[in-house]
C-alpha cells in the first residue's frame, strides 16, 4: 500500500523536475509563489478582522502598507504564471524572465520576513526550503545566487537595528511587569519574549535606554541572535549547496544514460529506435509541408569486411557516418538503421530538395578516401532510396483519417448525456477533423521507410552508386501505388 501511494508521486515529481519543459517548470514555481503570497494576504485579512484583540502584538499601522505590497506582488506573480509558460524555444528570453521572477520574489520574501520578525522559523524555512524548491523548478545557478543574496539580506536585517536603523516591523511587545523576578526557570519561548522585549526597548530607545554600540553588543539579545545565526547559516548554506550538487549529478547521469540509450556506439549517430522516435514525432507535427525519407546502404560492404577485416569495416562505417552528419542540413534526422544501412528523415523538404541532398551525399561519400594503412587507401560507394510524402498526399491521408474517425466520434457522443448530444451534433464534424489533425496512422512512418527501401532495392538493381526516387518510380509505373490499408493503418 505504501508503495502504491509513494510510487506515482515519485514518478510525478521526477517528471516535473527532469522532463517538463523549462518554461512550464518556471511557470509552476510562479504558481507556488502566488499561492504563498495568497497565504500572506489571508494572514493580513485575519489580523485586520481581529485587530482589536491583536493590537497588543501587532502594529496595525504597518499592516496596511504591507497588505498593499502583498496584494500588488500577488498580482505580479499571478501575471508571471502565464507569461513564463508562454516562452517556448527562446532560452535567452526564458533566462531573463526567470530572473524577473526570482529577484522580485527574493526581495518580497526578505521584506515579509523582516516585517514579521526576522529571527523566525519562517526565515529558516524560506531560506532553505524555498531554495530547494526553486532549484527543482528553475535554473539552479540563479537560485543559488539569489539564496546567497538572501543570506546577506538576513544578516543585514539583523545587524541594522544595532546601528540605529529601524526597519519596519509588525511585531510589538510591551512588558508591564518585571518578568525577570517572577521566574527562576524560563522556557525557550519566554527567553525569546524577553530578548525581544530587550531588543524592542533598545530599538525604541526607551526604558533601558542603551545607546552605545558597546553596550548593545554586550546585550543578551544581540549575543543570542548572533549565536542562532552562527549555528544556522553555515548549515543552511551547506544543505542548499549539497542539494544543488545532487541535482546536477542526477541531471548529468540522466543525460549520460539517455545518450547511451539513444546513440549508436560505433557511429555516434542516433540508433534506430531513437531515429524512428524522432521521425515519428516530426511526422506527427508536419502539416503543410512535404516530408522526405532517404534510406542509404553501402555497396558491397561485405567485400570490405572480407578483404580487410571487421575493424576496417567499422572504420568505414564511422567515416561514412561522419560525412553523413557533415553533409546534410541541420533539420535532417539521421540514424544508423541497421548494420550498414542509414536512415535520414527530412522534415519540411520537397522531393527535389531531398533528391539534391541525397545526390550530394552520394558524391561526397564516393569521393572520400578511407586510409586503411600507409599503403592502402580504399573508397566506398552507396546506394540511396528516396521517398517524399507530399503535403497534398498528407492532406489526403488526414482527410481519410477524419472520415474514419467520425463514426467513432459519433459512437462516443452517443454514450453522452442527451443535452450534450444535441449541442455536440452541430460541431461533431469540426471536432472530428480537429481530432484527425493529431491522429495520423501509427504505421505511416514504417510505410514511408518501406517505400524508400523499394527505391533503394531498385538502385542496387540498376548497378549501385546512385539515388533512386520512389516517387519517380511510381510516376513511371515501375512501383505499385501503395495499398490504402497500409497507409491509413487501423
Ligand atoms: P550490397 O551492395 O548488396 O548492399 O552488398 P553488401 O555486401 O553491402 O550487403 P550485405 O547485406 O551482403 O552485407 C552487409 C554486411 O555488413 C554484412 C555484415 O557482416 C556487415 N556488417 C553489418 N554490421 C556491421 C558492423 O557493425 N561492422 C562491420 N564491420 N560490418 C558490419
Ligand atoms: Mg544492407
Ligand atoms: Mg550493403
Amino acid at each position: 500500500m505504501a508503495v502504491s501511494i509513494y510510487k506515482p508521486s515519485y514518478k510525478k515529481l521526477t517528471h516535473i523536475i527532469f522532463d517538463l519543459p523549462a518554461a512550464d517548470r518556471a511557470s509552476l514555481l510562479a504558481l507556488f509563489i502566488t499561492m504563498e503570497v495568497a497565504l500572506h494576504w489571508l494572514w493580513c485579512l485575519m489580523v485586520w478582522i481581529r485587530q482589536d484583540e491583536l493590537s497588543g502584538y501587532v502594529d496595525i499601522h504597518s499592516l496596511y502598507p504591507l497588505w498593499l505590497g502583498i496584494t500588488l506582488s500577488g498580482l505580479f506573480f499571478w501575471w508571471m504564471i502565464g507569461r513564463l509558460s508562454g516562452i517556448k524555444n527562446d532560452d535567452n528570453a526564458l533566462n531573463r524572465w526567470q530572473i524577473g521572477l526570482i529577484l522580485p520574489y527574493t526581495l518580497y520574501i526578505a521584506t515579509v520576513i523582516v516585517m514579521m520578525g526576522y529571527s523566525s522559523l519562517y526565515a529558516g524555512v524560506s531560506l532553505v526550503g524555498g531554495s530547494m524548491l526553486g532549484m527543482m523548478l528553475m535554473k539552479r545557478l540563479y537560485v543559488w545566487r539569489v539564496f546567497l543574496l538572501q543570506v546577506v539580506l538576513i544578516l543585514l536585517a539583523i545587524a541594522t537595528p544595532y546601528f540605529g536603523i529601524n526597519l519596519p516591523n509588525l511585531r510589538q511587545l510591551t512588558i508591564t511587569y518585571p518578568v525577570f523576578d517572577a521566574y527562576s526557570y524560563l522556557t525557550y519561548n519566554e527567553v525569546m519574549a524577553i530578548e525581544n522585549a530587550i531588543a524592542a526597548s533598545i530599538f525604541k530607545n526607551d526604558a533601558l535606554g542603551w545607546n552605545s554600540v558597546n553596550e548593545v553588543q554586550l546585550s543578551s539579545a544581540f549575543f543570542w541572535r548572533l549565536t542562532h545565526i552562527y549555528l544556522a547559516l553555515p548549515k543552511a548554506i551547506f544543505i542548499v549547496y549539497a542539494f544543488r550538487t545532487l541535482l546536477v549529478v542526477l541531471d548529468n547521469s540522466k543525460n549520460e544514460i539517455l545518450q547511451h540509450a539513444n546513440q549508436d556506439e560505433l557511429t555516434l549517430l542516433n540508433n534506430r529506435r531513437h531515429g524512428l522516435k524522432q521521425m515519428q514525432q516530426t511526422l506527427m507535427q508536419c502539416s503543410e509541408k512535404d516530408y522526405s525519407v532517404v534510406l542509404l546502404d553501402l555497396d558491397f560492404f561485405k567485400n570490405i569486411n572480407d578483404s580487410y577485416g571487421h575493424e576496417v569495416g567499422d572504420q568505414t562505417l564511422r567515416e561514412v557516418a561522419h560525412i553523413f552528419s557533415t553533409t546534410v542540413p541541420d533539420r535532417a534526422i539521421i540514424s544508423r538503421y541497421g548494420g550498414e544501412e542509414f536512415l535520414m528523415a527530412l522534415p519540411d523538404t520537397s522531393h527535389d530538395e531531398a533528391l539534391a541532398i541525397a545526390e550530394q551525399l552520394r558524391v561526397n561519400i564516393a569521393q572520400h578516401i578511407i586510409r586503411v594503412t600507409k599503403d592502402i587507401d580504399l573508397m566506398v560507394t552507396v546506394s540511396l532510396g528516396l521517398y517524399t510524402l507530399t503535403h497534398n498526399k498528407l492532406r489526403l491521408i488526414k482527410e481519410e483519417c477524419a472520415n474514419r474517425n467520425i463514426p467513432a466520434a459519433r459512437r462516443k457522443l452517443g454514450k453522452s448525456k442527451l443535452s450534450f448530444l444535441r449541442s455536440a451534433e452541430h460541431s461533431q464534424s469540426k471536432a472530428a477533423l480537429a481530432l484527425a489533425k493529431v491522429k495520423l496512422p501509427a504505421d505511416l512512418c514504417q510505410h514511408l521507410i518501406s517505400t524508400a527501401d523499394k527505391a533503394l532495392y531498385k538502385a542496387k538493381d540498376r548497378g549501385r552508386n546512385q539515388v533512386v526516387s520512389a516517387n519517380n518510380l511510381q510516376a513511371e509505373g515501375l512501383l505499385e501505388p501503395p495499398v490504402a490499408e497500409s497507409i491509413y493503418g487501423t
